[in-house]
């Protein structure tokens, strides 16, 4: 594959082998090879174990999906031979959505059982079908999927399966079960990272899986699970390599993002994304001065010295749909203390957000200030959608863009335990700096403002701390999750724990 700047794809290393006949199912979708090239870490590279996965995952999932009533065999409970199946439905925002579904994903790989996405999702509009010959998405609407999430919790199958283990009977098996991984999960629901579960779990034909968490560092807690991974993922990025392969934004987003890439990122030496969630909808300067700090703390943006009162606004697309970027010209100034490397260079920022303007008063300061080795910086901020609008599929479109951009920059800057974040720096292959303050909390600037993470991957926000595993003998106990494996780590300001 030969991208967008030219740059080459060896054949080894392409998620997607390009074929002819390319993706039969759905329609064009350039993102699937493109993005590839925009991506700037080269140093995570699919193994050829894991492409040998996703190539017989792609023949069993044709297998059972095609030429099969679903749709009768779903509300049935009834399987075609050799086919298990895991639905997976929306929970929450987009970030936590496809956090989910990497999961989902990687969940379905190492259980051989076929993925597939509900209808009532509606990512089939927003993202390309992943596999080359049958689609993904349920064919009709799940009945109720909302209701029998209520009703199959799996922990209510745990527990009358222990019970009819300790009588000595056979343990009898629904058809369906839901998985439920969120921050509002019980400890049962928790117990899905049992070995014994998971064996449990096995005689399941059609497996709901609801989530809103990247649960994936969990998944090494079942030996047979950490097994694989690590023969898959010998270099722990696991979102990375699965979410590359399996995400891919449809044309009409490819096309947004492909606009702004060139116009205002690709002429740029270095781009730097800046992620804001802040938890309330209303702007706080305060908030635009936690950035400055964090950028010049960290040194991604240059320090800008005495004010020249010039005026100016940063660019917003919701304008005019493709503005202009505010440029720092700021002229004549000695380079003294900065690497040759970067003086006059040019720095491009996309600065994300729910209000547009974080992404002003950040082109201000530059406005007003000189740089001190005369870079020109640009700041553009993508959308700005004044507050969550989940299920508007314009609004959806904007936030997928938006997360893809910033996965395009060579560093980031997130906000701690947004998953919005997550799903960029995790595609990315970036350790971010993250704000050294939960939630962007308008009092103060704290000291430091910001520090790099230590994982490049999303964490595991509400991951199974204390917990018992009685199927698996009565003294069983992960522990703290964070240092029983040393695969699985605490994420450094960031909550949760992550996969190193
Ligand atoms: P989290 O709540 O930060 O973990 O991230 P989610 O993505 O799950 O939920 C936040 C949602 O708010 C997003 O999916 C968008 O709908 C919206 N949102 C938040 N920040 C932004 C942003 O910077 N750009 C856009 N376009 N939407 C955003």
């Amino acid at each position: 594959v030969v991208g967008v700047e030219g740059k080459f794809i060896p054949k080894d290393q392409q998620y997607h082998p390009l074929t002819e006949k390319g993706n039969r199912v759905g329609k064009s979708c350039r993102s699937r090879y493109e993005q590839h090239c925009l991506w700037k870490s080269s140093n995570f590279r699919p193994t050829a174990e894991f492409l040998g996965v996703l190539r017989s995952y792609e023949e069993h999932h044709s297998r059972c999906v095609e030429g099969h009533d679903l749709q009768t065999a779903l509300d049935q409970g009834s399987a075609p031979k050799d086919c298990q199946y895991l639905i997976w439905n929306d929970l929450d925002g987009k970030g936590n959505q496809l956090v989910s579904l990497v999961s989902a994903f990687v969940y379905a790989l190492l259980t051989r059982r076929v993925l597939l996405i509900t209808r009532e999702a509606q990512l089939q509009h927003l993202l390309c079908e992943p596999f080359p010959s049958s689609s993904w998405v349920v064919p009709e609407e799940v009945p109720h999927v909302r209701h029998r999430a209520k009703e199959a919790r799996h922990g209510t199958f745990y527990a009358r399966a222990l019970n009819e283990t300790a009588q000595g009977r056979p343990v009898t098996a629904p058809k369906h079960l839901v998985c439920f991984l969120s921050n509002l999960q019980k400890p049962d629901d928790l117990r899905f990272f049992c070995p014994g579960e998971q064996k449990l779990l096995e005689k399941v034909p059609w497996l709901f899986f609801w989530s809103n968490q990247y649960s994936v560092p969990g998944l090494y807690f079942v030996p047979g699970f950490r097994a694989k991974l690590n023969a898959w993922f010998p270099d722990r990025a696991v979102f990375l390599h699965a979410g590359r392969y399996l995400l891919s934004p449809r044309d009409e987003i490819w096309l947004r993002v492909m606009r702004i890439y060139t116009a205002h990122m690709a002429p740029a030496d270095r781009r730097v994304g800046i992620q804001i969630r802040a938890w309330s909808n209303e702007y706080k300067p305060i908030i635009t001065r936690h950035i400055l700090s964090c950028a010049w703390f960290s040194g991604l943006l240059p320090n800008v010295s005495s004010a020249r009162g010039a005026n100016s606004t940063s660019s917003s697309l919701e304008d005019d749909d493709m503005a202009t970027p505010v440029e720092d010209d700021v002229a004549n100034r000695d380079a003294e203390d900065f690497s040759a490397a970067r003086a006059g260079e040019r720095v491009s920022v996309v600065l994300t957000s729910l209000r547009r303007e974080y992404a002003e008063g950040v082109a201000e300061a530059f406005a007003e200030g000189r740089t001190e080795a005369r870079q020109t910086v640009t700041v553009l901020s993508p959308s700005a959608e004044g507050e969550q609008r989940t299920g508007r599929m314009s609004h959806e479109r904007k936030a997928i863009a938006d997360m893809w951009l910033l996965s395009f920059a060579d560093d980031l800057i997130s906000t701690p335990r947004s998953t919005f974040g997550y799903v960029a720096h995790g595609l990315a292959g970036i350790r971010p700096i993250v704000f050294n303050r939960y939630g962007l909390d308008p009092d103060t600037v704290p000291d430091p403002p910001c520090l790099r993470t230590n994982v490049p991957g999303p964490c595991f926000i509400d991951h199974p701390h204390q917990m018992s595993c009685p199927l698996d003998g009565p003294a069983f106990d992960i522990g703290d999750s964070a240092t029983a494996l040393p695969e699985v780590r605490h994420c450094l300001l960031q909550w949760g724990v992550g996969v190193f």
